[in-house]
């Protein structure tokens, strides 16, 4: 407005001139037509120091926070920028500027991402930026597989079900799982690679109860004293009937030769180490054979440390006359084992004598003695198919050598040998046809017959090993007969004609 004014001054001082019209009025125009440039000029100039003084330009302003926290494998959404102009004289306007974004989150994986926000007006440009973390902050999730109707069971347990592990961002975790078990629960719990937990648990029902044992033949039995103890048998089950037996763990001893009381027990443990439990109580007692003491005369040849290459002869003999004799026998010449069972099934009777024979080894201890008896008897078994209840000691019970290798040996064994049920026998009347001189049929026949005359019942001892003593045997059967005796063959409850025990 003020240079307006300064204008219309001067057209005023310019029009009180005199000069002619003409040039006047061309003096005038020039005039104002210079005033006009002068003026258009200046106000080019006005304005464009007006432009460069605002310095319009855009600027953008983020919303939200510039820092944003994204899901991991969920979609972003940007919350975005606005743009506008703005100048140093006029302030901002609400021209909507256009905005460029550059935005390169990737969601499916972890990381921190810059979005780029710019925008461009009057050949100016503005750019903003924005971090995005992507982050997994989901835990993983167990599953729990439940099979239908299952139930842990009293003995094995819990047996899993299964289960799985799954992360929204590793993937499969199953391998991961962390798995505890208590009597009543089971804890899985897994972690991510970002440090997210996931915990769960499972209650653990059990069906069926403790198993029941029960055994064969009872709770409290008496058995006779034996060499060998047999389990009577035992079963386990539980309450829906499977059968648990080979569960079943026995402890305890039994010494079946030895008379007494002994306990088995019966335990079935689970895998929580409880327990169930039986008992049985095992009597082992004596069963000694009643010896029958018959009341015509009698004789019972008997022969020991045969079978030798005299029995066949012996055999020969004896069924000559329809004798029936009893021969307590050895291994000591195995070539003759045969013989045995011949003379078994030719009705005679067979007792264990010895394998061996050699007192320092059977009389050292009860278990050297039985382990010898138990090995003839089986030679005796193979050879007749059958176990005998009768023996007779090398020796005879009244030995006193057995002294040398144990003191006591003959009680003890006469105890628990006539306890397990088996008979031995003495004699009662000696042929000495081995320590006692005899050295010829002749004295055999006379020793036999001199002291049979004073017994009813005679138990005679011979040697089959010994030829002379066999060759004696038909005249002592033809003695016997025409004092009136009659020959036998010994079993288990015949007369045992017992010596004092002197060891
Ligand atoms: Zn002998």
């Amino acid at each position: 407005m003020k240079d307006n004014t300064e204008k219309k001054k001067k057209n005023a001082v310019s029009s009180g001139t005199g000069k002619s019209r003409a040039s006047k009025k061309a003096y005038r125009r020039k005039k104002n037509a210079i005033i006009a440039a002068v003026t258009v000029i200046y106000l080019l100039i006005v304005a464009a120091a007006a432009v460069i003084i605002d310095d319009r330009h855009p600027e953008i302003t983020l919303l939200g926070d510039a820092d944003q926290l994204a899901e991991v494998g969920e979609p972003y959404v940007d919350p975005g920028a606005e743009a506008y102009l703005t100048g140093n004289l006029f302030g901002e306007t609400t021209s909507n500027v256009e905005i460029q974004v550059e935005n390169g989150v990737d969601t499916s994986r972890i990381g921190d991402y810059t979005v780029k926000y710019s925008a461009t007006a009057f050949g100016k440009s503005a750019e903003s930026y924005r971090v995005v973390h992507v982050r997994d902050t989901t835990p993983p999730v167990i599953t729990l597989e439940h099979e239908k109707d299952y139930q842990a069971s009293w003995l094995v347990g819990y047996k899993e079900e299964g289960f799985s592990a799954y992360d929204n961002y590793d993937g499969d975790l199953t391998d991961r799982v962390v798995r505890t078990e208590t009597d009543d629960r089971v804890y899985y719990s897994v972690v991510d690679s970002s440090g997210n937990e996931c915990a769960v648990e499972r209650v653990i029902e059990y069906g069926i109860s403790e198993p029941m044992i029960r055994l064969t033949g009872g709770e409290e039995i008496e058995v006779g004293a034996s060499f060998t103890f047999t389990e009577p048998g035992y079963e386990a089950t539980d309450e829906s009937g499977n059968d648990l037996t080979s569960f079943v763990q026995v402890s305890g001893e039994v010494i079946p030769h030895q008379l007494g009381t002994y306990k088995l027990n019966y335990t079935i443990m689970n895998e929580q180490g409880e327990t169930a439990t039986a008992q049985r109580i095992i009597h082992v007692v004596a069963h000694p054979v009643e010896a029958v003491i018959p009341e015509e005369k009698t004789i019972y040849l008997t022969f020991d440390d045969g079978p030798s290459a005299y029995t066949a002869r012996l055999l020969d003999t004896l069924a000559r006359y329809d004798v029936k004799a009893t021969f307590f026998v050895t291994n000591l010449d195995p070539d003759y084992q045969d013989m045995i069972g011949r003379a078994y099934r030719e009705g005679h009777s067979i007792g264990v004598h010895s394998v061996s024979h050699n007192y320092a080894e059977i009389y050292q201890s009860k278990e050297a003695f039985y382990r010898d008896f138990l090995g003839m008897q089986e030679i005796i078994y193979e050879q007749t198919g059958s176990y005998t209840k009768i023996f007779r000691f090398p020796g005879g019970s009244s030995n006193t050598v057995s002294r040398n290798y144990r003191y006591g040996i003959m009680s003890e064994l006469t105890k628990s040998m006539t306890d397990m049920g088996y008979a031995y026998f003495d004699w009662n009347v000696d042929s000495g046809d081995a320590l006692g001189g005899a050295k010829s049929s002749y004295e055999v026949v006379n020793n036999v017959a001199a002291e049979c005359s004073e017994h009813t019942v005679c138990v005679v001892l011979q040697h089959d090993s010994k030829g002379f003593s066999v060759d004696a045997v038909a005249s002592i059967i033809n003695w016997g007969r025409n004092h009136g005796y009659t020959f036998k063959a010994l079993d288990e409850t015949c007369y045992g004609a017992h010596h004092g025990l002197a060891n």
